[in-house]
């Protein structure tokens, strides 16, 4: 491809777990890449592979903060996404939702460029529909420990179609429900990192509350893939459109898996139940096969199998 043809991509928080393999992606198929991160869960190691690349570049910057930059397209990826991390310092959580949409927005407008938001499941809060569609409205604690991110990307989806309807930007929002991969952070806190590491380590996994509420697992490369198809997809395709794999499983069989197919002796424990925790999350994915032709195709097993390798490797024998 021609440096004339190729877009000038940003990618907010492509230091992270998504925001690296989108970047992989992007480089991949040759478009210029440009990375905006913050460091504040994501990790130069995520992207250091990338560092060699002319058509690579990265820059240290809040997004809290207006960025002046020239872009074609822009993925807003940037927000952390670990209940553990977006609830230590809940204020910024917000601010990197809502003030940093605001000034990824106007950037967009200001370039005329298209601009995809990572949305997320938590957008149903703790649902009382089951398995999830875009057309219901969810059902969210505003004043709970999770609302610092549940509120914030509510209210950054409220400003991608207000700049869309007021503004006429052309917008791409994605609904994600639970990712999983190499390259989550092996202290990320969420739950297939929680189990895995423990597991390698011969340490107890610890199962939160019952271990009978569910989640959807999504591997990453399904998801990039989702990522890639909505971002090229028609102009009035605006979404939200739910990515994520329909199986659903609850804590207590995750456990169980993993513990299977590391091999570990590792114990179940039990601990308390966040406030908040949602008990069920299914996506329903009707709107992404009719709009996108997409639909996951990775088994949990499979790639259970794949982040483990991952995870063996990284930790090294100093596990
Ligand atoms: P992650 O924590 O690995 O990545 C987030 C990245 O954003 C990190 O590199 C972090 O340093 C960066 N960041 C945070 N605040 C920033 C700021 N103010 N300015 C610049 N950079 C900032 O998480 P992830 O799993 O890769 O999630 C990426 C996006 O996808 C997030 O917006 C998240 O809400 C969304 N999402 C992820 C999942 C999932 O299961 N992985 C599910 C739903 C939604
Ligand atoms: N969980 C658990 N043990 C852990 C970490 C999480 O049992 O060590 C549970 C948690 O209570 C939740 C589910 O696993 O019900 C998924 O949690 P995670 O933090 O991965 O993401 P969430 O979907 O809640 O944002």
């Amino acid at each position: 491809m021609s440096r004339y043809s190729r877009k000038r991509i940003l990618v907010t928080g492509g230091a992270g777990f998504l925001g690296s393999h989108l970047c992989d992606r992007l480089l991949d198929r040759g478009d210029e890449v440009l990375c905006v991160d913050n460091f504040y869960t994501g990790s130069k190691d995520n992207i250091a592979h990338l560092f060699g690349n002319p058509r690579f570049e990265l820059i240290r910057h809040d997004i809290t903060i207006p960025l002046f930059v020239e872009v074609d397209e822009i993925f807003n990826l940037a927000c952390p996404a670990s209940p553990v991390h977006y609830q230590n310092d809940p204020i910024q959580t917000t601010k990197t939702s809502v003030h940093g949409a605001i000034n990824m927005l106007g950037l967009a407008k200001r370039l005329k460029a298209r601009i995809f938001q990572a949305s997320t499941s938590e957008v149903y809060g703790d649902p009382q529909v089951h398995p999830q569609p875009e057309s219901y409205w969810g059902h969210v604690n505003p004043a709970g420990v999770r609302a610092c991110y549940d509120e914030g990307k509510r209210c950054a989806e409220t400003l991608f179609f207000d700049y869309h309807r007021q503004a006429g930007l052309e917008i791409k929002v994605v609904r994600i429900f639970n990712t999983y991969g190499p390259r989550m952070h092996p202290a990320d806190g969420r739950v297939v990192t929680n189990f895995i590491v423990p597991a390698l380590r011969g340490e107890p996994l610890t199962i939160y509350g019952t271990g009978e509420q569910t989640r959807s697992f999504c591997y990453v490369d399904d998801l990039i893939e989702g990522f890639i198809r909505m971002m090229d997809s028609p102009a009035d395709c605006t979404g939200p459109i739910n990515l994520g794999n329909p199986g659903e499983f609850t804590m207590r069989e995750l456990a169980d898996l993993v513990l299977r197919q590391t091999g570990s002796q590792s114990a179940l424990e039990y601990g308390p139940l966040p406030q908040d925790d949602p008990t069920q999350r299914r996506p329903d994915i009707g709107l992404a096969r009719e709009k996108l032709g997409w639909e996951p195709t990775v088994p949990l097993e499979e790639g259970l199998q794949r982040t483990i390798a991952y995870f063996e490797k990284s930790l090294g024998d100093g596990r």
